[in-house]
């Protein structure tokens, strides 16, 4: 299984500014998922030579712009321009159908070209995939945000998505070889509905996965993402790197971690 990180920025800055890239993250094991397509995914795919029309599934957690806006072109990758029904669809109730005021971000043409469309929700499971596809607790202002958890055969692969601490999160993570921890500020410098370093080292005394990946940096972890992960390692004996654009990550008996750019 490979991971692709095709954007490690988050937040709206680091998204208006393009100081860090927005792709989300592609997952390629049994089959090819993209995640959080936020913008500049197509870019960032054409720039890494990955081909979009490579895509089976695509999962978006939450009706955020960083989160879902290259979504529509990355179905139209998926159902080969729209001339075939196929692939799979997933996002929370707020991507999907529209929760209060937030959403929903999908067009009902793009959806209907698809070969399934799931509400996601914590607890709630796709398995019609070659693999299963769980949704997680997440506590983020939209409401409907949700984790995933997906379940190859090289191990499971954790993605926290947008969430703050609480209480008991960490067991949704257990299973996981690799743990994407979106976390936008360094230190205890909290900020609500997001981690923040401190909280990440609690969750990785709780949980302990083979490696844990920070993603998602907000302005203020520029330049010191990196010393962030050395210091959740040493903090908690967990293997921890920040995510770089496009940095690659290989798990197959063992993770091998390939840097990217910054
Ligand atoms: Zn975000």
């Amino acid at each position: 299984m490979e991971i692709h990180f095709l954007g490690s920025g988050g937040g709206r800055w680091v998204t208006l500014t393009q100081k860090l890239r927005t792709g989300g993250i592609r997952l390629h094991a049994e089959a090819k998922v993209h995640l959080d397509p936020g913008p500049g995914a197509v870019l960032s795919m054409a720039q890494a030579g990955l081909n979009p029309l490579d895509t089976d599934a695509v999962f978006v957690t939450h009706s955020h712009p960083d989160h879902y806006t290259d979504s529509h072109v990355m179905i139209e990758a998926m159902t080969r321009g729209m001339r075939t029904r196929r692939g799979i669809f997933g996002g929370s109730r707020s991507v999907v159908l529209g929760e209060g005021d937030a959403g929903p971000v999908v067009t009902k043409y793009h959806l209907g070209k698809v070969g399934e469309t799931h509400v996601i929700t914590p607890g709630g499971t796709v398995s019609t995939l070659s693999f299963r596809v769980r949704g997680l607790e997440a506590r983020h202002s939209d409401p409907t945000t949700v984790g995933l958890s997906f379940e190859f055969e090289d191990g499971v692969v954790a993605y926290t998505s947008d969430t703050e601490y609480f209480q008991g999160m960490s067991q949704s993570y257990e299973e996981a070889r690799v743990l994407i921890i979106n976390v936008i500020r360094p230190a205890s410098r909290r900020i609500p509905w997001h981690l923040c370093t401190e909280d990440v080292i609690k969750i990785l005394e709780e949980v302990k996965p083979e490696l844990a990946i920070l993603n998602h940096f907000g302005m203020n972890m520029i330049g010191v993402a990196s010393r962030e992960a050395e210091r959740v390692q040493k903090a908690t004996g967990v293997r921890t790197v920040a995510a770089k654009d496009f940095m690659r990550v290989v798990v197959n008996e063992g993770i091998e971690v390939e840097s990217g750019v910054r």
